[in-house]
């Protein structure tokens, strides 16, 4: 089993399915990981990979098929949500023109926050907005503009503020930078990083974008049809990518420089697309596509195996290997 260091967040065997006309959805299947306090944990997947719907749980919008949730040691999954749970995990989501209120001035987006979670006194409340005005680098007079008045990035800055106002353990962060320039998005990427320096606040970044993984996660998490194939550190993830599907994923980021290119996996190509997840293969998700399918992968789900402390993988191909380590040893004894 792969040790864990203190855990803000833990989900232990996430499930979350939909019932459609066309059948069951699994949109997310047996998920378990952890998040430290003052970490971030990147969660990639392709679209319709389940990550969203994992995190969508996770903050409370949906209540899960099966499995549970812990924060802060206590159990939140099946439960209503206090209002401290509430103030404690924060979302920003991928479109800040859609989740800002564009009625609404800068000033009374972010007092709601102030005033619904008692932040601080009415009076210091125009102090307060100022000082995370100042924190998210804006100007202090964006403090009258409305949403149309600002860019994307903008836009997305005041949206981090309004998470940041309630002093969150954790903040869901789904795909903050996709709708960004790519000059915009290294900016949200540095203020958030400055961010959880300050406050050690813990991060869920969802992405499909691998490479921006390799500046911001401390782990990644990667999700397939509902499923996590490995969890990782980045540095060993993106040194030494272990599932298939992760080193195809791998294989298809560009790099910039030759010590990147080197460091890559060969590359490294699946066959077909992603299955329909009403219509899911048998065994491995994956084994339609996967270049080096075992007999077994379209008959059994591949389990959690731990390959060091900080490391599972979910794959035969590892269990294959441990079981012949093991073989070999035992060979060596005898
Ligand atoms: Fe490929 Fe089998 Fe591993 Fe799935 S379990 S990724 S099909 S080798």
């Amino acid at each position: 089993m792969v040790q864990e260091k203190k855990s803000l967040l833990k989900v232990n065997n996430l499930q979350k399915y939909f019932t459609t006309p066309q059948g069951i959805v699994k949109a997310v299947d047996d998920v378990s990981f952890a998040v430290a306090p003052g970490e971030t944990l990147g969660l990639v997947g392709e679209s319709g990979s389940g990550k969203t719907t994992a995190a969508f749980t996770i903050i409370g919008a949906y209540q899960p098929t099966d499995g549970s949730i812990y924060f802060q040691n206590k159990q939140i999954s099946g439960k209503k949500r206090s209002r401290e749970l509430k103030r404690n995990i924060q979302i920003v989501f991928q479109d800040p023109g859609s989740s800002l209120n564009p009625r609404q001035s800068v000033r009374q987006i972010l007092t709601m926050p102030l005033k619904l979670h008692n932040v601080v006194p009415a009076a210091e409340i125009g102090n307060k907005i100022q000082e995370l005005l100042e924190l998210v680098e804006l100007p202090r007079d964006f403090i009258h503009k409305h949403p149309l008045e600002l860019g994307e990035g903008e836009k997305q800055s005041v949206a981090i503020a309004r998470a940041l106002s309630v002093n969150p353990s954790l903040i869901v962060l789904d795909e903050p930078t996709s709708a960004l320039d790519v000059s915009m998005q290294a900016k949200i990427i540095k203020l958030l990083g400055n961010l959880q320096q300050e406050f050690n606040v813990a991060y869920i970044f969802i992405t499909h974008d691998l490479s921006l993984m390799r500046n911001v996660a401390s782990r990644v998490a990667i999700m397939y049809l509902g499923r996590i194939c490995e969890i990782a550190r980045a540095a060993d993830f993106f040194q030494q990518p272990l599932h298939p599907y992760t080193r195809m994923l791998i294989s298809s980021v560009p790099v910039v420089s030759e010590e990147e290119e080197a460091l890559k996996p060969p590359h490294y190509t699946s066959q077909g697309e992603i299955p329909s997840p009403v219509n899911m293969p048998t065994g491995c998700g994956f084994h339609p596509r996967c270049p080096e399918k075992l007999d077994i992968c379209d008959r059994q789900i591949p389990e959690s195996l731990a390959i060091d402390n900080n490391r599972q993988v979910f794959c035969h191909l590892y269990r294959k290997d441990q079981e012949q380590k093991i073989a070999d040893s035992t060979l060596r004894q005898e």
